[in-house]
């Protein structure tokens, strides 16, 4: 089987838990872990005649993620009951949006390995969350439980659900893109997108067509995946299982699809449901939502810098690589501690070292990420500044000072003394040691003053050697040329 000739097409639907304090349309407040059934009330078990209440900041915190993600916010956006019966569901329905969401359109730039790609925003809606089924003994499994409960703790918990145009050409380029994404819900407090407590989860419509090809194929859908790493294998798999059934001159079923971290296979659940299937229709307990402009430009104000305006800030002042822009951003902690070590040092040396000399070093010792480590902002910068004014050689910083900082976390001067690392910075010491050096290489010299250029570079090797890589080697070129009469 072979991949060649065809091209993924990939889109995402992204569910996100507000972070809220209280339910989507109760008062119930939002725990993880909580005893089963502690945290519910008529609103969110469905009890008959109680009546759901909308929860502002949900609205609030919806607003703020369409609008980092380029959407428009209708100003009246209304909800829809979606029909189907579950355990989970009390309501034998859900409230969610439909035609008319909160929030649509928009692009998202993501880095994938062949560049920048901007993949479009369909919508963005509200919707609250089912209830969870726990599997009671062994080894928590459906089909090897001795009851099964339903923990109604989850139900009613406010979720986002973002889906996005099927522009993402890669399983890696979906992988990078929710990583994108998560970053810059935390970014906004939107959600600690926590994708093993299911706080981010995200489906993956999957379909391949020939290159070339400008039709889409027939989708199947890969359901709730919990991890960057799932994902990207997932829909890896999928895409070859498609192709395979293609080469084989078999059709593609719209179907929804499980991926199994465990086996790496791919289960086929059930046929996909259409939309009408739903019966969607308006909900009729709860007014529409109306948004103001004012209210849009409001939230708009109050938001932070965002990742991607971030990055581009970064390449404009500060003149870093977008490469070193999307390394460095990659954690809110560590783009905080770019920032800080760029407003004391040169900052295109600072991403430099922070991302290629510091981050590897901590990989190789203690796991730490830079702003986790004993080595704060401003030792680096100090190190940084010492290295670039000359005090100190690049080499010994790198193999000498920056692992005892690491270790230590001590000011970077009292290092550089107790190792005796200092430059030499006594130029008469340097011209004395050019003399010296003349005057035990004769023959070498005359060369020099032959014409013999390159010999220059024999007299500065001697001079590093003699001085232990201590003696500024530009400097000491000047001072041989200058000294030979040059
Ligand atoms: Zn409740």
């Amino acid at each position: 089987m072979s991949a060649d000739g065809y091209e993924p097409v990939i889109g995402l639907e992204i569910h996100v838990q507000l972070a809220t304090r209280t339910k989507m349309f109760c008062g119930c407040a939002l725990g993880f872990g909580e005893p089963i059934n502690t945290r519910t009330c008529p609103v969110c078990l469905g009890h008959p005649g109680a009546l759901p209440t909308l929860n502002a900041e949900a609205v609030r915190l919806a607003i703020a993620t369409g609008l980092a993600l380029g959407s428009s916010i209708a100003e009246s956006s209304i909800f829809h009951r979606k029909n189907y019966f579950y355990p989970d569901l009390p309501k034998a329905y859900q409230i969610s949006q439909y035609d008319e969401p909160i929030a649509s359109g928009g692009q998202f730039a993501v880095l994938a390995e062949d560049g920048i790609t901007s993949v479009g925003i369909t919508r963005a809606h509200l919707e609250e969350d089912a209830a969870k089924l726990v599997h009671l003994g062994a080894g928590g499994r459906r089909a090897d439980a001795d009851e099964s409960v339903v923990d109604f703790n989850r139900g009613g918990t406010p979720l986002l659900e973002i889906v996005t145009e099927p522009d993402l050409r890669s399983a890696a380029a979906a992988a990078e893109f929710l990583r994108q994404l998560q970053l810059t819900l935390r970014h906004l407090g939107v959600s600690d997108c926590n994708m093993e407590e299911g706080s981010m989860r995200a489906d993956a419509n999957v379909s391949v067509r020939p290159t070339g090809s400008t039709e889409l194929g027939t989708k199947t859908e890969l359901k709730n995946m919990n991890s960057f790493r799932f994902i990207e294998q997932g829909i890896t798999r999928e895409l070859e299982r498609q192709i395979g059934l293609l080469e084989a001159g078999e059709r593609i079923a719209q179907e929804t699809v499980h991926f199994d971290p465990d086996t790496g296979a791919i289960h086929v659940l059930r046929s996909k449901e259409e939309a009408h299937d739903y019966r969607y229709f308006p909900e009729p307990d709860l007014v529409a939502i109306v948004t103001e402009p004012a209210a849009v430009e409001e939230v708009r104000s109050s938001l932070p810098e965002l990742p991607s305006a971030r990055r581009a800030r970064w390449q404009e002042e500060l003149g870093i690589t977008f490469e070193d822009a999307t390394v460095l951003s990659e954690s809110v902690g560590l783009a905080a501690y770019f920032e800080e070590v760029a407003s004391r040092a040169d900052p295109k040396l600072a991403a430099n070292w922070i991302r290629n000399e510091l981050r590897s070093a901590l990989r190789d010792t203690t796991k730490q990420e830079p702003h986790e480590s004993a080595v704060t902002p401003e030792r680096m910068a100090e190190l940084i500044g010492l290295v670039a004014d000359k005090s100190l050689g690049a080499k010994p910083a790198r193999e000498v000072v920056l692992p005892e900082l690491i270790e230590t976390g001590d000011p970077v001067s009292d290092i550089v003394e107790r190792r005796d690392l200092g430059q030499i910075t006594d130029e008469g010491e340097l011209y004395a040691l050019v003399d010296r050096l003349f005057d035990e290489n004769p023959d070498q010299l005359a060369q020099l003053q032959g014409g013999k250029d390159k010999v220059a570079g024999y007299f500065v090797g001697q001079a590093m050697k003699a001085t232990g890589g201590k003696a500024d080697a530009a400097r000491v070129g000047e001072i041989v040329r200058e000294r030979a009469g040059l």
